[in-house]
């Protein structure tokens, strides 16, 4: 019996001619931190979409809960899947219209039916919870970058997901704002959240990640503990991406 959450079978994804997932396998347990680390453009990001369907594979299986993805329809069928996964993305993508506060009760009040009270007291909380409960009416273009992506977490945990998706939460913000969101993202790994992060940050990979897959030139090249990926690289393309980043 394994414990694993998602379950990725033989996944592969081109767009036209171009092999982006050759053959991917592998597990996600639960409560796992896994860090996705390689070169750019080798596929981190579609493999993400693949996971909460944003795109579609070619062939191939994703396990979610013991659901094969390729079964969810368009609609609210892949709307529930999506409320399980939270997903953060490199630009934080919050509604430019909506207060703080707003960003994060709309969804649970929308989609899940909560009452405006229930969500509000709990977005204060979430917001507490990512150091930024007193911005709870400022509107997104008044906060630094790593302010804005803080929100984006606060507001996807809003959801209750069983899993979040980090497609490269820190690379747009400026380097003193960085560190912010890698320790809220330590502290939700900390309290057993399900984590696949997309991440250039090596030190945060090293500290916090439970396996590191190293992805390159469509397959998942490596698949292993931080300490020995990182003393121990055995593929000469992950030997060659870490001489370059760290
Ligand atoms: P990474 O996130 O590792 O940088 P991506 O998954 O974004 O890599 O991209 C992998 C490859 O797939 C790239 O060659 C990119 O141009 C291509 N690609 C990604 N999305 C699309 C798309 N929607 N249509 C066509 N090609 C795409
Ligand atoms: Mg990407």
């Amino acid at each position: 019996m394994t414990n694993a959450i998602i379950k990725v079978d033989h996944l592969k994804k081109n767009f036209g001619k171009n092999e982006v997932l050759k053959d991917i396998s592998a597990e996600v347990d639960q409560g796992q931190v896994i860090c996705i680390i390689g070169p750019s453009g080798s596929g981190k990001s579609t493999f993400l979409r693949c996971l909460n369907v944003l795109e579609r594979p070619m062939s191939g299986k994703i396990i979610f809960d013991g659901t094969d993805l390729a079964s969810l329809k368009d609609g609210q069928e892949l709307d529930e899947l999506r409320e399980k996964m939270g997903m953060v993305f490199q630009n934080f993508n919050l509604f430019p219209n909506m207060n703080v506060i707003e960003n994060i009760k709309l969804a649970p009040m929308k989609v899940k039916g909560e009452s405006e009270a229930e969500a509000e007291k709990e977005a204060l909380s979430l917001l507490a919870k990512v150091g930024l409960k007193d911005r709870a009416q400022q509107y997104p273009t008044s906060l630094s970058g790593g302010q804005q992506q803080r929100v984006a977490i606060a507001r996807a945990l809003a959801m209750h997901p069983e899993v979040m998706l980090f497609d490269e939460p820190t690379s747009a913000l400026d380097p003193e704002m960085v560190g912010e969101v890698l320790t809220t993202m330590k502290d939700l790994a900390n309290s057993g959240m399900t984590m696949v992060v997309v991440t250039h940050e090596m030190g945060f990979a090293r500290e916090v990640a439970d396996e590191i897959w190293f992805m390159a030139d469509g397959y998942l090249q490596e698949k292993n503990k931080p300490e020995e990926f990182f003393a121990h690289p055995t593929s000469k393309r992950a030997q060659d991406f870490l001489a370059k980043v760290l």
